[in-house]
C-alpha cells in the first residue's frame, strides 16, 4: 500500500493561512477589530497604533463586552456569535460573520484581549484578560477594566516573515490605517472615534448627528460647504449621501466613499455609475468627492464573496447602477442654492448617555425597520426609509434633507431657503449685467459679489444640451440651405469624410459625396442658424478623423461636444446687450450649466468680501 500523503493541517497553520487572506496589512487588522467594536454596539472607539501598526495596534471600545467563556472561544477559528446556520448567510445584518478575524490576527501576533460584559450577571462580575502568542493562549486572568473590550496586537506578522517583507513604509501603513478608519467613521457617524499614531492624535471625532457633520469633522468645513445632499429610491433600494458640486474636483478617485448596507465596500459598478453621472461636468482625469450610502434588502446582496468583505455582489446590478446614476445625475443637473451648507444638526439624533445598549446593534443602516428597536442610538429619523421621490430643486420639499438630518432648521419656515451662499449657482438672468470684458467674458454682479462668465463655455453647454435634447427627440434638426455649397477635400481626407457621411448626417449635416474629392452640403444643424457654414462641416470632418474612434453612444456624444464647441461663440466675439441677455436666459434653462461639456467652469465668483479685503476696507 502506498504511503499516505494527505493530512489535516494543525489549527494554528490553518489560521495562519486564513490570516493571509483576512489580514493583508495592519490596516486590515484595524478594520476587522473596529468592525467587531461596531457590531458590539460601541459608541466610542479608540484606535492607537505604533510604527504604522506593525509594532502595536490597540482598539478600545465601550461595547457590550464578552463573558470569560466567550472571550476564550472568540480567539478560535470559526467562532462567531453572529450567525448560527447557513441560512443566516443569506441575510447578514452584522459587519462580521465569518468568525475568522480574531483567530487570524491572533495567529500572526502577540495578542492581549481584555473584556468585561456591559450587563453583568451575578456569576460574572469582573473582566478577563487573555494573553496569546501566535494564536495559542498563554494566560487567562481577571482584569479590572471598565465594561467593553480592549485588544492589543503587537508585532503583527512576527512569525510570517514573508508577509512582513510586503509591508510598505511606516508612513504608508499609517495612512492606510487612517483611510480604513475614515471609511468606517463615515459609515457610522453616530459613533465617536479617536485615532493616534506613535502618540500623536490624528483624529478626534465626537459623535455626529448626520453624515454631513462627520464629513465636516473629517474633511473640513470648506469641502462640506461645497457638497450637496442627494437621495433617491427605486423599489426596495435606496441611496443617499453627499456629493461635491462640479466646480470641485480631485486628481484621483480617493475621495469616493461608498457603503452598502452600512458596510465599507469598493464596488466598480457603483464607481462607474458615479463617474458617468459626472460625465461632461468634470475635466478628463478629474474625480469628485462622493459619500454614497446604498441600502437594499439583505437578500438582494451577497456579502460573502471576499475574505476581507470589501466587495459584494448584487442580485440586480443593473438596477443598482440605474438608481445611483439617475439619482446623482438629477442632483447634478440643477446645482442651485446649496442645501448642504446650511448647518443645523438634528438634535434628536444625539443619543442619551444612559440609553441601554444591545449586542450586535450595528444594523440600523442595514435593517431600518428593526433598527429603532435594536439600537436606541439610532432612533432619530436619520435613516428614514420613507419612499422619497426625486424632485427638481425648485420644488424640493424638506423631507429629503430632513431624512438626512442636514440643512434643516426647525425655526425657519418650510420652503424658505437660506441666504444665497457664495458657492451656489445663481439664476444668471436675474443678475445685473456690467458688461463684457476682453471680448470673452460677461461681467455680472449681485449683492454678494462679482461673477464672470466664460461666454464660450456657457454657449457651448447651452448648445450641447440643446443638441442632446434634439437627438433624444428624434434627431438633430436640419435647416435646408438656400443654395447648396460644395466642399473640396484633399484626397486623403476625402476617403475619411465619405466614410463618415452617416455620422455627419446624424449630426445635422445634409451632405452627399460629389465626385472623388468633394461633397455637397444642402442643409446644416438648425441650431446654428446662419452661423453654420461649410466651415463648420470642415471642422467636424477634421474632428471625426479616420472615424475609428466613433463607436457607440458615448463616442457620438463626444462628437456632439465638438460640434457644440465649433459652433459656439468664441472668445473674441463682441456681444451686444440682447445677445448677452439671450445667453443668460438660455443658460438658466439649461441643465449641467456649471461647466462646459469638457468640464471647464462656466462662471467664477469673486465674493464682495474678497474684493473689499483687497482694497483694505
Ligand atoms: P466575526 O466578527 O466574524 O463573528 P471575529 O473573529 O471577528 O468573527 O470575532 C469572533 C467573535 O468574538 C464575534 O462574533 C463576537 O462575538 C466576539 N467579539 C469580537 N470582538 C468583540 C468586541 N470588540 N466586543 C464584543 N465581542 C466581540
Ligand atoms: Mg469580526
Amino acid at each position: 500500500m502506498a504511503e499516505r500523503l494527505i493530512h489535516i493541517l494543525p489549527e494554528q497553520i490553518a489560521s495562519q493561512i486564513a490570516a493571509g487572506e483576512v489580514v493583508e496589512r495592519p490596516a486590515s487588522a484595524v478594520k476587522e477589530l473596529v468592525e467587531n467594536s461596531l457590531d458590539a454596539g460601541a459608541r466610542r472607539i479608540e484606535v492607537a497604533i505604533e510604527k504604522g501598526g506593525c509594532a502595536l495596534i490597540s482598539v478600545v471600545d465601550d461595547g457590550c463586552g464578552m463573558s470569560r467563556e466567550d472571550a476564550i472561544l472568540a480567539l478560535r477559528r470559526h467562532a462567531t456569535s453572529k450567525i448560527q446556520s447557513a441560512a443566516d448567510l443569506t441575510a447578514i445584518r452584522t459587519l462580521g460573520f465569518r468568525g475568522e478575524a480574531l483567530a487570524s490576527i491572533a495567529s500572526v501576533s502577540h495578542l492581549v484581549l481584555r473584556t468585561r460584559l456591559a450587563e453583568q450577571t451575578p456569576e460574572e462580575t469582573e473582566g478577563v484578560e487573555i494573553t496569546a502568542t501566535a494564536g495559542e493562549i498563554d494566560k487567562v486572568q481577571g482584569s479590572a477594566i471598565a465594561s467593553g473590550t480592549q485588544i492589543e496586537v503587537r508585532d503583527l506578522f512576527f512569525n510570517t516573515p514573508a508577509r512582513l517583507k510586503f509591508l510598505k513604509t511606516v508612513a504608508t501603513e499609517q495612512s492606510a490605517v487612517a483611510d480604513a478608519i475614515t471609511r468606517l467613521a463615515l459609515a457610522n457617524h453616530r459613533v465617536a472615534f479617536s485615532f493616534s499614531s506613535d502618540g500623536r492624535q490624528i483624529l478626534d471625532l465626537t459623535r455626529a448627528s448626520a453624515p454631513l457633520e462627520r464629513v465636516r469633522q473629517l474633511f473640513g468645513a470648506k469641502l462640506a460647504a461645497r457638497m450637496l445632499a442627494f437621495v433617491g429610491t427605486r423599489e426596495t433600494m435606496s441611496t443617499h449621501g453627499l456629493l461635491t458640486m462640479s466646480q470641485e474636483s480631485f486628481a484621483s478617485p480617493r475621495m469616493l466613499y461608498t457603503f452598502v448596507n452600512g458596510r465599507v465596500v469598493r464596488d466598480k459598478l457603483i464607481a462607474r455609475a458615479i463617474a458617468q453621472a459626472y460625465q461632461t461636468l468634470l475635466p478628463r482625469g478629474r474625480h469628485p468627492a462622493v459619500v454614497l450610502f446604498l441600502a437594499l434588502p439583505p437578500e438582494a446582496v451577497d456579502v460573502n464573496v471576499h475574505p476581507m468583505k470589501s466587495e459584494v455582489r448584487f442580485r440586480a446590478s443593473g438596477e443598482v447602477f440605474e438608481l445611483v446614476y439617475h439619482t446623482l445625475r438629477e442632483r447634478l443637473a440643477y446645482q442651485t442654492e446649496d442645501d448642504a451648507s446650511d448647518d443645523a444638526p438634528d438634535r434628536t439624533g444625539v443619543p442619551s448617555a444612559s440609553a441601554p445598549r444591545e449586542r450586535q446593534s450595528n444594523v440600523a443602516s442595514i435593517a431600518p425597520a428593526r433598527a429603532a428597536k435594536a439600537d436606541p442610538i439610532r432612533v432619530a429619523p436619520a435613516y428614514d426609509f420613507r419612499p422619497l421621490r426625486l424632485v427638481p430643486d425648485s420644488q424640493r420639499a424638506m423631507p429629503a434633507q430632513q431624512a438626512l438630518g442636514i440643512g434643516f432648521d426647525k425655526s425657519r419656515g418650510e420652503g424658505q431657503r437660506s441666504a444665497s451662499s457664495a458657492d451656489a449657482v445663481p439664476v444668471y438672468s436675474r443678475l445685473r449685467v456690467i458688461g463684457q470684458i476682453f471680448a470673452g467674458y460677461i461681467a455680472l454682479e449681485d449683492d454678494d459679489g462679482m461673477i464672470l462668465i466664460d461666454q464660450h463655455a456657457a454657449h457651448e453647454r447651452v448648445t450641447f444640451e440643446k443638441l442632446r435634447a434634439q437627438l433624444k427627440n428624434g434627431g438633430i434638426e436640419i435647416q435646408a440651405m438656400l443654395a447648396p455649397a460644395t466642399l473640396e477635400l484633399s484626397p486623403a481626407r476625402a476617403a475619411h469624410a465619405q466614410a463618415s457621411v452617416p455620422e455627419l448626417r446624424a449630426m445635422g449635416f445634409d451632405v452627399e459625396p460629389f465626385g472623388p474629392s468633394s461633397m455637397i452640403l444642402k442643409g446644416t444643424p438648425a441650431i446654428f442658424g446662419a452661423e453654420a457654414r461649410v466651415g463648420l462641416l470642415s471642422d467636424m470632418i477634421e474632428s471625426i478623423g479616420d472615424g475609428t474612434r466613433i463607436r457607440g453612444e458615448s463616442a457620438f456624444e463626444d462628437l456632439l461636444k465638438q460640434l457644440a464647441c465649433h459652433g459656439s461663440v468664441r472668445v473674441g466675439r463682441v456681444l451686444d446687450a440682447a445677445e448677452i441677455h439671450a445667453l443668460l436666459a438660455d443658460l438658466d434653462r439649461t441643465e449641467f450649466k456649471t461647466n462646459c461639456p469638457h468640464g471647464r467652469p462656466v462662471h467664477i465668483r469673486f465674493p464682495r468680501g474678497q474684493i473689499e479685503r483687497m482694497f483694505r476696507r
